[in-house]
């Protein structure tokens, strides 16, 4: 009877090592349902799977927040679509039975942004520093043709709609339904980007500047020298919770290791490579397996393309 069971336990622990050693994502693309978190007081998380936008996600493959002030809901950022807005508002519904007074957008990637038009049907008025809706504009074809390729149908109803309230460029304080908000450029990921500070419960959502768990891609628009220098301001302001653009809620410390440590390795050896007009190939090849960013989720699709990026981007411009 004991070596049975001490066998079946066996058996079982095997199993979870199996399980685990596969490396099972925590939010699995295919049941992913969106889902609040309480960051801290009336501050909360909604956090999106780390692989690409599908159908299964609804191009939720980001994270959002939003607070609970006394007079209605602050949003920051609105999701991919109109039916992807629904889904978030179901998942804010479950925590209060408030309306969703204020959406705030961090940035111009499509699932920041194209819910917009959903929320301000329903009454709800639209927020963006001076500088991202520009941006937004510039990128709506291109990214409502790409996102049909990813959710298909789930994109039906959904314009985009910029923000009608547009607060000052680079730096803000606001006060929004009783709540202060600090509004600070980084123009990292695309240009005009922002990540949103409450000093009342010291968190910072970062918007595109910060992800965890995965490593973050540079675009032909994004801009490394600038994601360092906000990252300097992040640091700086020091916030106990980070609610980073992609990635689990976290702290300075992480998102030091996994994306501020990374804004450096990328401008230290590729940059540097770049503005000195060394081999592009050479470069790709020294550089392509740092150990301190391997584990992250991505890396192998990623990392090269986005020393490419940076070489060609500072041997373009070895002055700035
Ligand atoms: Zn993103």
């Amino acid at each position: 009877m004991m070596a049975r069971s001490t066998s079946a336990l066996l058996h079982i622990g095997l199993l979870t090592i199996a399980l685990f050693g596969f490396g099972l994502a925590p939010a699995k693309a295919a049941d992913y349902i969106s889902e609040a978190e309480q960051v801290t007081d009336n501050v909360y998380a909604i956090i999106g799977p780390l692989g690409q936008r599908s159908q299964d996600n609804a191009g939720l493959n980001a994270n959002y927040g939003f607070v609970v002030s006394d007079s209605g809901v602050i949003l920051i950022d609105s999701g991919a679509s109109a039916h992807s807005a629904r889904l978030l508002e179901q998942a804010i519904a479950k925590v209060t039975d408030k309306p969703i007074r204020w959406v705030l957008n961090t940035g111009s990637q499509d699932h920041r942004w194209l819910g917009n038009g959903y929320f301000a049907q329903q009454g709800a008025v639209v927020y963006a520093m001076q500088g991202t809706p520009e941006t937004q504009e510039r990128f709506a074809d291109q990214q409502m043709a790409s996102l049909k390729g990813f959710v298909g149908e789930q994109l039906d109803g959904t314009t985009p709609k910029v923000a009608d309230h547009i607060v000052p460029a680079p730096e803000t304080e606001l006060e929004i339904g009783g709540v202060t908000l600090q509004w600070i450029q980084t123009n990292s990921h695309y240009p005009g980007d922002t990540m949103i500070y409450l000093p009342e419960s010291s968190v910072m959502f970062t918007g595109d500047l910060v992800y965890v768990d995965r490593v973050f891609s540079v675009l032909p628009q994004s801009d490394v020298r600038a994601g360092a220098a906000a990252f300097d301001r992040l640091v700086q302001v020091n916030p106990a919770f980070i609610v980073p653009g992609h990635g689990r809620v976290t702290d300075l410390a992480q998102a030091q290791r996994e994306t501020g440590d990374y804004y450096e390795f990328l401008i230290d050896n590729v940059g540097e490579a770049g503005r000195n007009m060394e081999s592009l190939q050479d470069t790709l090849d020294q550089f392509d397996k740092p150990q301190a960013f391997m584990h992250l989720q991505n890396f192998d699709d990623l990392h090269r393309s986005n020393m490419n990026r940076v070489f060609v981007d500072f041997e373009a411009n070895p002055d700035q």
